[in-house]
């Protein structure tokens, strides 16, 4: 049987801060993107670790990787998927991505997971997550933690995407549950935004902003299967005429909402044939460049965010000073906004 090194690798994986990484055995950049390049998902997942790691000298290995990779990236449909705990996003992700490795794609399923910086674990880190798919060689799994502060919600995705185009895989899911903030910032790093639902669960209790149903290209009504059919169909009626009132898209593609079991195996093939309607749609009319262009200037500004504020977070003077002024905050000497501007006047 196939070994799914993402999952089995002397580097830990799922929660990454770099600590597990040894220095002696690490090889050159040349030797992580040849393997890389070559689809060698050992290689990949080194390297994803290295990209992911807070420490600085492995980060900049990774970063050297990355870029050693780089003209061979963007040769991919980036996928997001969300939908509350439960809605069924991984058994949905394993017959799918099963789906589209029987046509012959390589399929990449990043999840990026809400809980890591908090816990240290969590439950997308369990290992028996689309164990089927995980197991296959054209398919490659990995959770991503989301970061602190510092790395904004989504961390490293997208390296981590690149490092998978690099790696050949044509098809990318990034997976987010759909309870926070994580999923506005993967609709910013894909192509295509699938929300999963369930039919007879209120949107407040399915935690799912009016914005988040906007921004989807496609919903499914998820677990459309036995007694839950009629439901499946009447809710898929009511979300089609909900998202009527809805602005037009940028692109001029208007929202489908289709019903699918992952169980029954229903609906899954129609799922990607609108994914792939709506790709050569964009293709054509210039969209889907537009809008990677867009999320690339995007990340420009993101990244220097990130840096300026590890920069300031890490200066000395800072360090030193900062717990000071929010005592005083806290302490009504001071309000948040005066002592900001006193902060950034010491970083200078
Ligand atoms: P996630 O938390 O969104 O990733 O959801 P899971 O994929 O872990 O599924 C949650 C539960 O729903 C599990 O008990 C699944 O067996 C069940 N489930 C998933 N897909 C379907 C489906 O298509 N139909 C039915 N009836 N149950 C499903």
């Amino acid at each position: 049987m196939p070994v799914d090194h993402s999952l089995n690798t002397e580097f830990p994986g799922p929660v990454n801060p770099g600590y597990h990484l040894k220095k002696e055995n690490l090889k050159s950049v040349s030797e992580y993107a040849n393997g890389i390049l070559t689809g060698n998902r050992a290689m990949l997942a080194k390297a994803i670790t290295l990209i992911e790691s807070s420490k600085k000298e492995f980060h900049e290995l990774g970063n050297a990787i990355l870029e050693k990779c780089y003209s061979n990236t963007g040769n991919s449909i980036r996928i997001g998927i969300t939908g509350v705990p439960g809605v069924g996003k991984s058994t949905f992700i394993e017959k799918f991505g099963m789906h589209l490795i029987d046509r012959g794609k390589k399929v990449a399923v990043l999840a990026i997971d809400p809980s890591s910086s908090l816990t240290k674990g969590s439950i997308l880190g369990d290992k028996t997550r689309m164990q089927t798919l995980a197991a296959h060689e054209n398919a490659f799994i990995r959770p991503t933690p989301a970061m602190g502060m510092l790395g904004g919600v989504a961390g490293k995705t997208r390296e981590v995407i690149l490092l998978c185009e690099a790696a050949g895989f044509d098809t990318i899911f990034v997976e987010t549950v759909g309870v926070g903030q994580s999923e506005i910032s993967v609709k910013n790093m894909v192509d295509f935004f699938l929300l999963l639902m369930l039919a007879g669960a209120g949107d407040e209790l399915q935690g799912i902003k009016r914005g988040i149903m906007e921004t989807a290209d496609m919903i499914i009504i998820h677990k459309s299967d036995g007694q839950n059919i009629e439901n499946a169909g009447l809710a898929r009626h009511n979300y089609q005429q909900a998202l009527s009132l809805f602005p037009p898209h940028p692109s001029g593609w208007k929202t489908p909402v289709q019903t699918a079991s992952s169980i029954d195996n229903n609906g899954i093939n129609e799922a990607w044939e609108t994914i792939t309607t709506y790709y050569d749609t964009v293709n054509k009319s210039g969209f889907f460049q537009k809008n990677r262009n867009q999320q690339l200037v995007n990340w420009l500004h993101d990244a220097i965010e990130n840096e300026l504020k590890t920069r300031f977070y890490n200066l000395p003077n800072i360090r030193k000073k900062l717990a000071r002024f929010e005592r005083e905050v806290l302490a009504g000497k001071l309000n948040p906004a005066r002592a900001a501007t006193e902060l950034i006047k010491l970083s200078q």
